[in-house]
């Protein structure tokens, strides 16, 4: 079986990946892979956020994918013979003011409804854990199973285990797409037409906008732009630590090699993808605010990257209206922490036509509109 990825994000490269595994001869196209959310996003893991709330299904997919995580990272870094930058320190939710405090009993009740490992903090424990917080935390929650990934890492180890396993990845740009024949083919922006049997559509919010598509087999995947900071220099926290006071929070993931990648800022501003100093001084802020010593790392550089957003904000998984033509995309602000789930089941819908059962209420079908 011929298979064809448009988009060569996390998502796409993975689940390249699981498919070529699966014995399938696999092309990624993508003029840059990992360009863009992809190699922007900070890469937390957490167990829990406010958007799982009142969402059991969802809360369930991200919960499994999180089960997977230490072994597919593993795999990925033995199939590519280098380090995806897979952490488990710990993540530290401090809450700075009685709102914040609130926002962590959300997630404590969340943490007890999936019976997810945590221990509440007083702020002399938080400040024990971690010296350099700002003194006068509400109260912490630490989740001593949790941690975050390098995304530029993964997604650079997920190129050479994709290849590693047989697949391809073209750098060209996919120009258009072509179904008017029995299979689906895709026009490159070097001329070459591609022909598979299956056609997987990864290519986060410009997905919809791939030119070919008939109107109605995809729905709008609208872009949510983030920027990321990342500073260098003495290690200040050890644990990856989600900081929180009012409505605003930051996030500190700290890498092995001493970086700290700051997160993140959240702006409906179209396909804007340029850094601007505003995003970069909100977030240099914030982070003060949670550890004041941060101000004298570093500044070794800042990303803006966009969020795919799908109509309800779930992903978009699984065949279309038409069935040799797949979707995985819609992860929005979970798609690094959804990548090992995603990759499973789309291996497996690509393969038989069918997704696992816990991916299946993401199913592309949700959005089925008679294609024109
Ligand atoms: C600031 C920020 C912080 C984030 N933090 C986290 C986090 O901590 N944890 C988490 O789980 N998630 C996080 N995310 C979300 C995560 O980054 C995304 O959900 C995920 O990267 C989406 O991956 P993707 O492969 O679907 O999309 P993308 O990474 O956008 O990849 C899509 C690919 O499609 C390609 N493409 C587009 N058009 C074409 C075409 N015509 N032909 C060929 N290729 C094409 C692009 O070049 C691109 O490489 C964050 C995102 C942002 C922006």
């Amino acid at each position: 079986m011929r298979v064809i990825v448009i988009g060569g994000g996390v998502i796409g490269l993975a689940v390249g990946w699981r498919c070529a595994q699966r014995g399938t001869d696999v092309t990624v196209i993508d003029p840059e892979p990992g360009g863009k959310a992809s190699g922007v996003a900070a890469g937390l893991l957490p167990p829990s956020g406010d958007m799982l709330l009142g969402r059991p299904e969802f809360a369930r997919l991200v919960l499994h994918s999180r089960a997977l995580y230490p072994a597919f990272a593993a795999e990925v870094a033995q199939a590519a013979g280098t380090s995806v930058g897979f952490l488990r320190n710990g993540i530290l939710d401090v809450a700075y003011d009685a709102q914040a405090a609130q926002g962590l009993e959300r997630l404590r009740q969340m943490a007890d409804d999936f019976g997810i490992d945590y221990r509440m903090l007083s702020p002399e424990d938080c400040r024990r854990l971690e010296p350099r917080l700002a003194p006068e935390a509400y109260v912490g929650m630490l989740s001593p199973a949790d941690g975050s990934i390098d995304p530029r890492m993964l997604t650079r180890g997920l190129l050479a285990a994709l290849h590693n396993a047989g697949g391809r990845v073209v750098r060209e740009r996919a120009e258009q797409v072509m179904l008017d024949d029995a299979t689906p083919a895709v026009r490159l922006s070097g001329g070459e037409v591609l022909r598979g049997d299956r056609l997987v559509l990864a290519a986060g919010p410009w997905t919809h906008l791939l030119p070919g598509l008939p109107a109605g087999l995809v729905p709008e995947i609208r872009p949510y732009k983030g920027h990321v900071v990342r500073l260098h220099g003495e290690a200040v926290v050890g644990h990856t630590v989600r900081g929180s006071y009012g409505d605003r929070s930051v996030y500190i993931a700290p890498r092995a090699d001493g970086e700290l990648a700051i997160g993140a800022t959240y702006e409906d501003a179209g396909y804007d993808e340029q850094v601007l100093a505003d995003g970069v001084a909100d977030l240099l802020e914030r982070v003060r605010r949670i550890v004041p010593s941060t101000a004298r790392l570093r500044f070794v550089g800042a990303a803006a990257g966009l969020r795919p957003g799908s109509p309800d904000g779930l992903p978009i998984l699984g065949v279309t209206a038409r069935e040799d033509v797949l979707l995985a995309t819609g992860h929005y602000r979970v798609g690094i922490q959804l990548t090992p789930a995603t990759a499973e089941a789309m291996a497996e819908a690509v393969v038989t036509g069918e997704l696992p059962q816990i991916a299946s209420p993401f199913s592309a079908a949700r959005f089925a509109a008679t294609p024109a």
